[in-house]
């Protein structure tokens, strides 16, 4: 009885452990575009498992019918049998006995180019690969189902890869054999994999290494050298504006949806998302390339590294007006800052792109909660919590600045904010910062935030209080801010 009880209690650890850990095996082809990438699992199920369910998304950041990209062949696995069931993200494989699993499966590209508007599918060619991480790696089911914050241990081998197709992702640069310790969602779901003819740059800042993967010419002045300059400038500014060099690892990759010389296509569509250590940039290359968009992106979508990934959000939508509206506000002062932009302009864009883009939006004053449901299908409530939020960054930074006498602004109440919730792994919601704001305005702003950020009442920015260079005035039924001459207050104040 005893032996028994201790068998048990040391095998437990040891099989939960297993449980956790997956192998892939990614093989080269020439003919990447015809066989597509070719991926080994190996797995330990339990041994009285008759059959194994394994995971991949069928849906992902607005795509859908991805299993269309999915090859599994029963020739390469004579000793499994499977059934896939799309509409339940599932595989079930049944393994001719338990343990240890092994099978292949295919990532290929399922659309022909070119495409202005895919900007989420599995891009496989001879050339290159772009695939997000959640349609690279199929994963045993139960990895979806484990506490958020969970642990799983990944290892994978590129096989085969020539020295001249490099591999980069958001885990490592140019590493043969990965091993990758993260959650499922936020960690190995919410990453990107590319491989081929990308020019990888690299620099470190305190002691952390950054890098830029990008391939393809660009057109109209976007040079590598202006591109990697430009992100080295920003990345630089915003950890010092955080204080925070904590990042082990970060890579910024770049890659056209369609490259063109001519003017057929005459739009600019373009796309930047915040992934694990990462941030992606995936668009049109043509002579309608704009300088001043890729600066915007840049600077916006890196902020996103803390606000909304380290500062993360409890409510995802409802709380957009936070990591939307604080982000754009953040960004703007954090270019003014390292002279991106001049003063005037900086005011130019505050009241062009905020100030106007709110007040002449039809659906500037629906209630927050409807945020939520429409955000994703409806463009002018998209940009609500945008301009909103960044109106009311502005707001209290100067109520900030205002209720300590110039030694204190909003950037400080952002930093202890990151603090807060990374120290404590607390996700930001409306309360946590309703109590900070309180702290540093010694006033509960409760009924102002209710009226103006949940129910959407436009807020009176000519009577509010501003700090002493700032003042409002309407113009054809807009607020525009100006500056009072001969004021000694400098925005944005150093701290
Ligand atoms: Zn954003």
């Amino acid at each position: 009885m005893f032996k028994k009880f201790l068998f048990i209690f040391i095998l437990l650890p040891f099989y939960s452990f297993s449980q956790n850990k997956i192998n892939y095996k990614v093989f080269y082809d020439k003919n990447l575009e015809e066989n597509g990438l070719k991926i080994q699992v190996e797995y330990t199920v339990p041994d009285s498992a008759k059959t194994a369910y394994f995971h991949y998304s069928n849906s992902n950041w607005g795509e859908e019918n991805l299993f269309k990209s999915l090859i599994i062949k029963q020739e390469d696995n004579p000793q499994n049998t499977f059934e896939t069931h799309p509409e339940k993200d599932e595989i079930k494989i049944r393994p001719q006995k338990g343990g240890k699993i092994s099978f292949i499966y295919h990532i290929k590209q399922d659309f022909s180019e070119p495409s202005h508007h895919v900007f989420n599918r599995p891009r496989v060619k001879n050339n290159f690969f772009h695939v997000l991480g959640k349609n690279l790696f199929i994963v045993p089911k139960s990895f979806t189902e484990m506490p958020e914050n969970e642990t799983i241990d990944i290892s994978i081998e590129w096989v085969n890869f020539p020295e001249k197709f490099k591999v980069h992702n958001t885990f490592g640069t140019q590493i043969k054999k990965q091993r990758i310790k993260t959650s499922l969602w936020q960690g190995f779901y919410h990453s990107l994999f590319v491989g081929g003819d990308y020019r990888i740059y690299g620099f470190r800042f305190h002691e952390k290494q950054i890098y830029f993967a990008i391939r393809d010419q660009w057109h109209n002045g976007f040079t590598d050298d202006f591109l990697f300059s430009n992100l080295k400038k920003a990345i630089q500014s915003q950890r010092d504006f955080w204080k925070d060099y904590s990042q082990d690892y970060f890579t910024v990759i770049m890659t056209p949806t369609v490259s063109q010389d001519d003017e057929l296509f005459k739009g600019y569509s373009t796309k930047g998302s915040a992934i694990q250590n990462a941030f992606m940039i995936h668009g049109t290359n043509n002579l309608f390339n704009n300088k001043n968009s890729y600066l915007y992106l840049l600077h916006h979508e890196l902020m996103h590294d803390w606000i909304g990934n380290k500062i993360q959000n409890k409510n995802e939508e409802l709380n957009y007006w936070f990591s939307e509206g604080f982000t754009d506000y953040y960004t703007y002062k954090n270019r003014l800052r390292i002279k991106d932009i001049s003063f005037d302009e900086w005011v130019s864009l505050f009241n062009t792109e905020i100030l106007a883009g709110h007040w002449k939006n039809p659906s500037r004053n629906i209630p927050n909660y409807k945020i939520k449901d429409d955000f994703w299908k409806n463009r002018n409530i998209e940009k609500i919590p945008y301009r909103l939020g960044a109106i009311f960054a502005f707001w209290l930074d100067n109520q900030i600045m205002i209720k300590s006498n110039y030694t204190k602004s909003l950037d400080n109440l952002m930093r202890e904010l990151l603090v807060y919730c990374t120290k404590n792994k607390i996700k930001f919601s409306d309360e946590i910062f309703l109590d900070l704001v309180a702290k540093y305005l010694n006033q509960d702003i409760s009924y102002f935030f209710q009226k103006h950020i949940i129910s959407g009442e436009d807020i009176e920015l000519v009577s509010e209080k501003w700090i002493d260079c700032f003042m409002f005035k309407i113009i054809d039924n807009i607020p525009q801010l100006e500056l009072k001459e001969n004021s000694e207050v400098k925005y944005p104040i150093n701290n």
